[in-house]
Formats: C-alpha cells, structure tokens, sequence
C-alpha cells in the first residue's frame, strides 16, 4: 500500500473540506471506518470520533484519505453531505461490517439534534464478501461464512500488515497522534485496495459474462427450448434486488441521471459526475448490498447475550456477526434422519423458475401438482415426497410448524441467483456430468441409453418435430422417461451447459 494522502478535515471553512467535498462528487468507490473512543458499561452508544473516508477518484485513480473530525466540525455541514453519499447509486461504499460503525455514527448524529440520523447505506459491498469472493472454491462445496479480521483479510489480499494496537486507544483526544492518523487511514484506505484486487479478478473473468450476454442475445435454436425459456432474461433484467430500477438505469446512463437530478432537485448541490464503468455495475448487481437501520438498531441492548459473553478485556468495535444462516435442516434427505442422500425439492409457483433451474443441473425438482395448490396440498406433498418446499412466500413460514425442517425461504429473486442460494444452503455437490441430465420440463429422469436419430424421430412422432437439419449429423438424443420429450446436443446445449458451470461456478 502506498502511503496515502491523509487529509484532516476539522473545519467547513478549510481546503481539506473543498477536497473532500470534491472527492465524493469524484469517485464511484469509497471506503468507511470509523473510530469512537471505547466504553465497556455504557447505556448508550459510544460518540464517533473520527469517521474515514478512502476515496478512489475516477480520474486520476488517487486514494485520498479524508479523516472527519467529528468533534471539531460543524455537524450540520457534514449531515446531508454524509447521508447523500450513503444512498447515492453511483458510489459503492465499502466496510468492514459497517452496520456497527453506521449505528454509532447515526446515534452520535441524533444526540446534536439529526433525527433519524443515518439510515440506511446503499450500494454497500462488504469486504467480507469480497473476500470470500477471491477464495479458491472448490467444486460444489459450500463457502463456510468467514469469520475473520480484516488484519487477517489485508494480510492474505494485500499481503501488508495493519497494525492493531492502536484501535483502542483514545480517539477522544486532540490532537491525534500522527501515528493515530496513519492507523485511521490505513483501515480506510486497505478496504478500497481490496476492492482493487476484486475488480481485477472480476474484470480478468469478464469473459464468461460478455459470453453470456452474447448467448442470451443469440437466436434460439429449435430443440431444447424448455432449456431456454428458463435462461431468457436472467441477466437482462434490469432490477437488481438492492436498488430500484430507477437507480440502476442511472448508474448505467449518468448523463441522465444528472439531467433527472437537475430537475428533480435543483437545490441539491451534490451532483454526480463518476462515470460508472459496465463491471461496476456489475459489481453492484451481483455482489452489492444494504445496511438498513431498524428502530430497534438506534438502541443500545444493555442485556445483550454478546456482552455477557464478553467479559474480560477491553471490547473495542464488538462488531457482530450478522451472517446467521435460518437454514438448520437437517434435510429429510440426509442419512441422519434415514435418508437416501439425494436433495429432493418442491418448488412453488412463486420460484418456478427456480425448479427448471435445478433440473439443469440435475437436481431433482418438482413443482405442486396443481397449478394454484392449497397451503395444505404443497406441505401434503413435500412431507410425502420428502421434499423441502423453497418458496419466496413469508405466508408459507406460519407452517413451518408443521413442516420444519422442509421448508425454506428463498432470499434472492433472480434464478441464477437462486440456483446458487440452493446449492449453498443445502451443501449440494454439483458435477458437470450432472448438467442436463434431467427433462427441465417434467422433471423427469432419461432413458439410461441415448437414441439413434433414427429412434428419435420414431419416438417423436405425433408430438415433437425433429428439425431435418439435425440428421446425418450422428448426435446422440435422449429421451425422458415420464413425459418423452426428446433432448439433443447442439450448439444451444452446449451454451447452456457453460452457462451453468459459470452460474454454478464449476470452473473456479
Ligand atoms: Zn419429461
């Protein structure tokens, strides 16, 4: 890491505050941390100190470090400066579990007179995410959720050390040390150095993602369509499930959103300049995220089991872990329960998509045997087929009673997305010798031996037309059991066939 350009920025009437200001207008990737002095039997939050932001200028691609001194400026100047940055689309906010970070924050904002305070932050990507990003995976084992400093994180991205010793020292007094000031810009500015080795990696793997966006934009071959009506739009939705639609068309159009912004509200000072490249967006979309502040977030838990946990040693930034997994199964498939091991699901209308999803990579999924079934009809089903029941529908969860562990609540809402929440959550081992292996109409098995062109079109007949283009072309056709539809090899196969070994991430 190169030694940053630290700015201290006490004053609104300074160059450093003109500097920040700019450098917020100016970048589309800014890194947060922020240090309060640490108070072990508080009934209310500790007050911030010093909030850091590591800006990454979309021009120059500098990294200053701006260090706030929220003890000596002027509240009031900062407040919609802060709160504007922490929700505009065209800039990624990185942190180290930054919900802490942004509910002491907020708290000490309230205490000056700012209610609500801060909200919510929005694009955030979280450098643990990242960081499991850039691990090696290996085939179709589940991603254990990490669990480690952000020391550990820089020394194994980065390969430099941050030296902690400094965090619990009193950031209450001025002035700061300079060693206190390097210590305070080094977490700031190491979380926008991580995000460089991630984009690189992103942009180095681009070449799967133009390739899927040219595969979606192709024509469809005839044959295998049931295989496309499931892959059209994945990737061409424009909604992610973080931001509106609205905001990511003005992250892929800026100029106008600038337009959108002049004449919504002109009095806004803050305006977007950062030219949001494709992979960013891309970033954004796949890997971005939230911070909401609950009500019950803006109140320090005096009897918090953590705390309790924690006696002993001064507690500096007890930053939680929020990455509880609502899954506990076990699944009526695992052995431990007297199953045969194999992953069985029921996927309801709402995630039907998902079903044909999983069937392309040889999961076993059934949709309900009517087309609007009864609460009672889809639980009936899944405890007699031993099934799991995914579905995105929170009314289902009131029976979870009934069906405990065979129910699960689906998070993300495009399939790609969802194919791979299943496979995490239930720890499915996914092989490329599963892919298409299993009628994405019916669910279906195929008959054991592949047919001759000659056999297909003897079992097509009367429903299914084998286009003449496929003869003499010696390619092998397999039929399905239940429903007999009749599946080839063809260009389109093998596009969908990559296509999940990049979903499904098989090639990492
Ligand atoms: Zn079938």
């Amino acid at each position: 890491m190169e030694a940053p350009s630290i700015h201290l920025v006490t004053s609104n009437n300074s160059p450093e505050f003109t500097h920040l200001n700019h450098a917020l207008t100016h970048s589309s990737i800014i890194g947060l941390d922020a240090e309060w002095k640490p108070n072990r039997h508080a009934s209310t939050f500790p007050t911030v100190s010093l909030l850091q932001i590591a800006c990454r200028l979309v021009d120059s691609g500098d990294s200053p470090v701006f260090l706030l001194d929220l003890q000596a400026i002027h509240l009031p100047s900062v407040y919609e400066l802060l709160k504007e940055v922490f929700v505009s689309p065209d800039v990624i906010k990185l942190g180290f579990r930054l919900k802490q970070d942004l509910v002491y924050l907020s708290s000490t904002f309230r205490e000056q007179g700012f209610d609500p305070g801060f909200d919510r932050v929005e694009p955030y990507i979280d450098i643990n995410a990242i960081y499991s990003y850039l691990q090696p995976k290996q085939l179709g084992q589940r991603v254990s959720k990490q669990n480690k400093s952000l020391a550990t994180i820089c020394k194994e991205v980065l390969g430099i050390l941050l030296l902690k010793e400094l965090q619990c020292s009193d950031w209450s007094q001025r002035p700061l040390t300079e060693e206190q000031k390097t210590y305070a810009a080094a977490d700031a500015l190491c979380l926008v150095e991580i995000f460089d080795v991630f984009h690189k990696k992103v942009v180095k793997e681009g070449n799967s993602l133009q390739n899927r966006k040219k595969y979606l934009s192709s024509s469809l071959d005839p044959g295998l369509k049931q295989v496309f009506e499931i892959s059209n739009g994945c990737n061409m939705i424009t909604r992610t499930k973080f931001c509106e639609a609205a905001r990511m068309i003005r992250i892929t159009m800026p100029e106008l959103h600038n337009s959108i912004t002049e004449e919504v509200d002109p009095v806004k000072s803050y305006k977007i300049t950062s030219q949001v490249d494709d992979t960013l967006f891309w970033i954004v979309r796949k890997h971005g995220d939230i911070i909401l502040l609950k009500d019950s977030d803006r109140k320090p838990k005096t009897s918090r089991k953590k705390a309790k946990k924690s006696s002993g040693g001064l507690q500096c930034k007890p930053k939680s872990t929020e990455t509880v997994e609502d899954w506990l199964g076990p699944p009526p498939w695992d052995p431990s329960v007297g199953g045969d091991g194999c992953a069985k699901f029921l996927c309801d209308v709402m995630v039907e998509g998902l079903a044909k999803h999983l069937r392309c990579v040889g999961i076993d999924a059934a949709t309900p045997h009517s087309r609007k079934p009864e609460t009672r009809d889809l639980i009936d089903q899944a405890q007699k087929e031993k099934r799991v029941l995914l579905t995105r529908d929170a009314k289902l969860l009131r029976h979870e009673y009934l069906i405990s562990n065979q129910i699960y609540r689906m998070k993300s809402l495009l399939k790609n997305e969802q194919l791979l929440e299943v496979i995490e959550t239930f720890q499915l081992k996914i092989s490329e010798d599963q892919l298409m292996s299993r009628c994405t109409k019916c669910n279906g098995r195929f008959i054991q031996k592949p047919l001759s062109t000659e056999e297909a079109v003897e079992a097509a007949k009367g429903f299914q037309v084998i286009p003449n283009c496929l003869f003499n072309k010696n390619l092998e056709f397999w039929q399905c059991m239940d429903c007999n539809q009749l599946y080839w090899e063809g260009t389109q196969y093998h596009n969908a066939v990559q296509k999940f070994i990049d979903v499904c991430k098989l090639n990492e």
